[in-house]
């Protein structure tokens, strides 16, 4: 588990928590209270809208305190002791792929990147998120694909929320009066157009990031026939090798399956 204490990430975070508990408290108390009132309709819509506000928050709390890969700065693995024993290990050249970090001294395979911000290599690390207030590497991409997707979601239940509002009380075009209802659905919809186009871009720019980075690694296996990967296989790289619907359970429930293989691999 990891906990940074940058002031400027967890400036982001504070925001991110207070746009979700106001957009709890609108959309449950205003627009669901205020269309359905505490009928079965209305209950269940609350409880539903909440539950995908759960999912969203677990999403956001693991990608936030786990280990994004950070490369360990001990020979505590064969192939890092083989490195630190050559002697080109001393003269910091490049060997296949693996170099030596200047800055935390870690041996760091190809795709590692240093972080000035946590002040450590970390494995296929894309770039430090101040949302997450951590870094997005190997370890917790996952997380943050899952965060975006229930944003996404939060999203367009919340517009159908205030959809719903205004079709069973239509707006009296002829008052000018703002009421608080007019002023929480404002605020609403411009946080469900923001937050939703900002998880769409950040969600298609970290696929394609994938795709590309698979492809120049079978570039250098020096396969000449490259296919673009679909969705389907870049969820399975990242989500892991198990079922589809497990991969929106924000838990590490590929670890078993990992390490397993892990073990076959170094046997
Ligand atoms: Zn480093
Ligand atoms: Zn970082």
């Amino acid at each position: 588990m990891v906990f940074r204490t940058d002031m400027f990430g967890l400036f982001c975070v504070l925001i991110t928590y207070t746009s979700i508990c106001y957009t709890d408290y609108a959309v449950t108390v205003h627009m669901i209270g205020g269309s359905m009132s505490y009928s079965v309709w209305g209950v269940m819509n609350i409880m539903g809208f909440n539950f995908i506000l759960l999912l969203m928050v677990l999403s956001h709390v693991r990608a936030m305190t786990c280990d994004p890969g950070i490369v360990s700065t001990l020979p505590n693995k064969q192939a890092d002791y083989n490195l630190i024993k050559s002697e080109k290990y001393s003269q910091q050249e490049n060997i296949n792929g693996w170099t030596v970090c200047s800055k935390c001294e870690a041996v760091k395979p190809p795709g590692a990147h240093h972080c000035r911000i946590c002040g450590r290599c970390i494995k296929k690390m894309d770039h430090h998120c101040p949302w997450i207030n951590n870094c997005i590497g190997e370890l917790n991409l996952k997380y943050l694909l899952m965060f975006l997707f229930y944003v996404v979601l939060a999203s367009i239940y919340c517009a159908t929320m205030i959809i719903t509002y205004w079709l069973i009380h239509p707006p009296n075009l002829s008052s000018v009066v703002v009421d608080t209802k007019t002023m929480h659905t404002a605020i609403l919809s411009a946080m469900v157009i923001l937050f939703s186009i900002f998880a769409v871009a950040i969600g298609y720019d970290q696929f394609s990031a994938i795709r590309i980075q698979k492809e120049d690694q079978e570039r250098m296996k020096g396969e000449s026939n490259i296919m673009a990967m679909s969705i389907k296989e870049i969820c399975y790289e990242v989500f892991g090798d198990i079922h589809p619907i497990l991969w929106l359970i924000p838990l590490n429930l590929n670890r078993r399956r990992t390490g397993a293989r892990q073990a076959l691999l170094t046997s």
